[in-house]
């Protein structure tokens, strides 16, 4: 049979072991002392795929080590790609739990497979988003109460492939692992010092940067820690001789300028077509809901960075920000290019807007489009 049968990942099949030992939760931080991805909470979701077998059954267990193989591939090819995505607690009812666009998740990780030439790829998307609804409630006593707490859901494929040859993988595991995270910004927006001068490039057409695979941010350390230590918080990316705008630390990035001819304002973004930006959830959300609102019009289209300098000096630069789901939006403060700094105006109406829409939909204050809130 093992030609025929395609085994996709079947929620129904699933099985649930529930850590008796209530140690980690008992010893976990004050919710006002979380730090990102610090704490991790008591179980994970594992769903193994072999080439014999194909998708295993699913199944949550307690949080514990792995154990691979040395020679596992994914510990010497980046055989690796991951997501970053959140579960809210309704702030009027504890008890209903919402993810925000799961399926776009899903939809990424299984093209970040694809790109590593990973098989079982084609699983139904679907059947994934129920077993992380299972992972959540299993942990959702982990949600802290309260505006801006999350869980923070980690889902990640590995090549377990006891091979030391480079070849398509005939061994992953995907698991998922949780961490609670507290708000962001604690007392209102922190905008962010940005960097252009560096001698890396984080992405190139035809190579990775729209997956999201672990092989794009090991080199991006190097490249943020030389930005830390001058002070600046993120590096801007740029691409390419004419220093086309790409992204901003791990964040996609958006300006809002008045159009030199229209005067009207337009809250520009680079477009995915160039192979070298993720396609962020976020980004999509507020394009998507931008789109609605008619006193701004959106563009996606990639400026260099000297047509930002310019809009900077005509004062035609109105506000910019980074977008992800870590942070849903970042003010930006200023970018350094070439040892100059290019001040961006602090007022941020529109920051602060996208930020009450998309949070409004996270944790159920306000309707959002059909499916958003899952
Ligand atoms: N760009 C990069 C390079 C990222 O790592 C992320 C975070 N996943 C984003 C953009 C934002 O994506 P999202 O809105 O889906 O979190």
């Amino acid at each position: 049979h093992r030609h025929t049968a395609t085994r996709s990942i079947t929620a129904s099949k699933l099985t649930v072991e529930l850590k008796t030992d209530d140690t980690a939760f008992k010893n976990q931080p004050k919710k006002e002392d979380l730090a990102f991805g610090q704490t991790i909470s008591d179980h994970m979701l594992m769903v193994p795929w072999s080439v014999e077998n194909q998708w295993g059954d699913p199944k949550i267990v307690p949080y514990e080590d792995l154990k691979i193989s040395p020679a596992a591939s994914c510990l010497h090819y980046g055989l690796q790609c991951f997501e970053g995505m959140k579960a809210y607690k309704a702030l009027d009812d504890p008890n209903s739990l919402h993810l925000f666009r799961p399926h776009k998740n899903m939809e990424r990780l299984t093209g970040s497979m694809e790109r590593l030439s990973m098989p079982g790829a084609d699983f139904d998307n679907g059947e994934l988003v129920k077993l992380i609804e299972e992972l959540v409630k299993v942990d959702q006593k982990w949600i802290p109460r309260g505006e801006g707490y999350s869980l923070y859901i980690r889902p990640t494929v590995i090549a377990t492939h006891r091979f030391l040859g480079m070849a398509p993988p005939i061994d992953l595991l995907l698991f998922v692992i949780t961490s609670p995270v507290g708000p962001y910004y604690k007392t209102g927006f922190k905008p962010i010092r940005l960097t252009c001068d560096t001698p890396f490039v984080r992405a190139w057409p035809g190579g990775t940067g729209n997956s999201k695979v672990g092989g794009n941010y090991g080199p991006t350390m190097k490249a943020q820690a030389d930005a830390a230590a001058r002070r600046y918080s993120q590096v801007l990316w740029l691409f390419g001789d004419k220093e086309v705008v790409t992204e901003v630390g791990a964040m996609n990035v958006f300006f809002l300028i008045q159009n030199k001819e229209t005067n009207l304002p337009e809250l520009i973004t680079p477009p995915l077509t160039s192979g070298d930006i993720l396609p962020g959830v976020t980004r999509d959300s507020i394009i998507a809901l931008a789109e609605t609102w008619d006193d701004l019009t959106v563009v996606e289209w990639a400026p260099t960075i000297h047509e930002i300098k310019e809009a900077a000096e005509e004062g035609r630069l109105l506000e910019a920000f980074g977008a992800g789901t870590a942070a849903v939006v970042t003010p930006i403060d200023c970018i350094e290019y070439k040892g100059q700094d290019i001040n961006v105006p602090a007022d941020g109406k529109l920051t602060q807007r996208i930020w009450d829409a998309v949070t409004g939909i996270q944790y159920g204050r306000r309707e959002g489009p059909e499916g958003w809130c899952h």
